[in-house]
């Protein structure tokens, strides 16, 4: 038997109308804040996460499905105006007579998006969107990691994420910009019923308080990396500042001594910072300091932070974010300060109280057609549901009894009988199927009865 692949799974009803009912409330709170969305590609030229994400964190260094797709798509792919087509096409050819590896027969190395705000960005730069306008943007959809599965870690994972990025004359740099992104997502958490979220807040400084913080870091992990694990040694080396990404719990104690970035930020971070704060305090939205928050990901500057909730247990992070003022020109893009986030879809859910069966809308009524009354019934069903009613039909070959039970079995509020009687007289009888009551109503009347 063929199951899923480890690490993935099937979101089955009712479950489903759980995840609609987040989505649905998503859509309308950033509608509120003037995001609006945009679908990128599910999988990305491997240069784009290696150069954003970075190449010393575990996205990118053991977590990402990489594959070299076949060199003979390559020109395909890689354009899309017909010129280029055709010339991709006739390299193609010539290259099937020579079997020789050539730049073009080469394949090209694709990553299924480990995360989406490298490909935001990335089609930002491309189509130019600063000169539309568009700097507010969300996105909902898949992403993948090679991480171990457990509770609440998925190797495809749902994300809600959004980006504030423009031009710094747009008001991007703007600290107001990291203070509406968290308010937006404290309003979001609240209307979904999550009121118990804690949202824990660090700077971690722009590229130079990051350089000479590495470099405190080095000095400071000389004497005690020895007694680390192999990741951090190796981090200790390349990119310091990931060794606060480190799980192990032997290092945590060595971990909790090393210097922190609040004592590297320089005066236009720790201005920024402070207004971020000032800001939330002033619109009311609670946060705590950590300065331990560095984010699994090198293109973070200035503000990082995440939301965690109690209720989820070890993988208690429900999203995170922060600024990434450099990531724009790091992909080849002009300067364009951003901040944004990604929020656990699969976790958010799991920490909504509600259950699905309160969100998810149950049939208004079952119609059971009599012998030979499928098609009336069809008809019934075609004119309940233009007055936006949730129909249930049952079958001609059921007898009374298992159109009862069928109707309560599919939580139906009421069960309308269709017969030749019925048809006949236009009118027909309708049950509530919680208190019994029985009416007889004309056609015309129904939708508005059953409503
Ligand atoms: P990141 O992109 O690593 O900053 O993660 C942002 C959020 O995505 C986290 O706070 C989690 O809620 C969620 N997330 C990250 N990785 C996974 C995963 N493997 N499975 C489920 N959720 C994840």
């Amino acid at each position: 038997m063929i199951k899923a692949v480890r690490g993935t799974r099937d979101l089955l009803p009712p479950d489903t109308a759980l995840w609609n009912f987040v989505e649905a409330a998503v859509r309308d709170v950033f509608r509120a804040y003037n995001f609006q969305e945009i679908r990128t590609p599910i999988f990305e030229e491997t240069a784009l996460f290696s150069r954003s994400v970075g190449e010393e964190t575990d996205i990118v260094a053991k977590e990402m499905y990489t594959w070299e797709d076949r060199g003979r798509d390559r020109g395909a792919l890689s354009s899309s105006g017909s010129q280029s087509r055709s010339k991709s096409v006739s390299g193609a050819d010539s290259r099937s007579g020579s079997h020789s590896g050539s730049e073009e027969g080469r394949g090209q190395s694709l990553t299924l998006r480990p995360e989406n705000t490298a490909g935001v960005v990335r089609a930002y730069i491309e189509h130019k969107l600063w000169d539309r306008g568009l700097n507010k943007l969300y996105y909902i959809g898949p992403q993948f990691r090679r991480e171990r599965p457990q509770k609440g870690r998925y190797r495809q994972f749902y994300q809600i994420g959004a980006e504030a990025i423009g031009p710094a004359s747009a008001g991007s740099e703007s600290p107001a910009r990291d203070a509406e992104v968290l308010e937006m997502l404290a309003t979001l958490l609240d209307r979904l019923g999550i009121s118990d979220w804690n949202l824990e807040l660090n700077s971690v400084g722009c590229a130079n308080d990051r350089a000479k913080f590495n470099e405190a870091l080095r000095r400071a992990l000389e004497p005690v990396v020895g007694k680390m694990c192999a990741d951090c040694q190796r981090r200790a080396v390349t990119n310091p500042l990931r060794v606060f990404d480190c799980k192990v719990p032997d290092d945590q104690p060595i971990i909790e001594t090393l210097p922190r970035i609040s004592q590297f930020l320089d005066e236009p971070c720790r201005t920024h910072f402070e207004a971020v704060q000032a800001i939330l305090t002033k619109v009311g939205v609670r946060f705590s300091l950590n300065d331990r928050l560095v984010r699994g990901l090198d293109y973070y500057t200035r503000t990082a932070f995440e939301f965690t909730h109690g209720a989820l247990g070890a993988q208690n992070a429900i999203l995170g974010g922060g600024r990434y003022d450099g990531l724009s020109e790091a992909l080849g893009g002009p300067a364009a300060p951003g901040i944004g986030f990604a929020i656990g879809e699969d976790r958010l859910v799991m920490s909504l109280k509600q259950t699905a069966e309160g969100v998810l809308r149950k049939p208004d009524v079952y119609v059971a057609p009599m012998a030979g009354m499928n098609g009336e019934a069809a008809r019934l069903g075609r004119e309940l549901r233009q007055h936006d009613l949730v129909v249930e039909l049952g079958d001609e070959s059921f007898r009374l009894k298992k159109s009862f039970e069928a109707a309560t079995r599919a939580g139906a509020k009421y069960i309308l009988i269709v017969g030749d009687n019925e048809v006949k007289a236009d009118t027909f009888s309708l049950k509530n199927l919680a208190t019994g009551e029985q009416v007889q109503v004309a056609r015309g009347a129904l939708a508005e009865k059953i409503r």
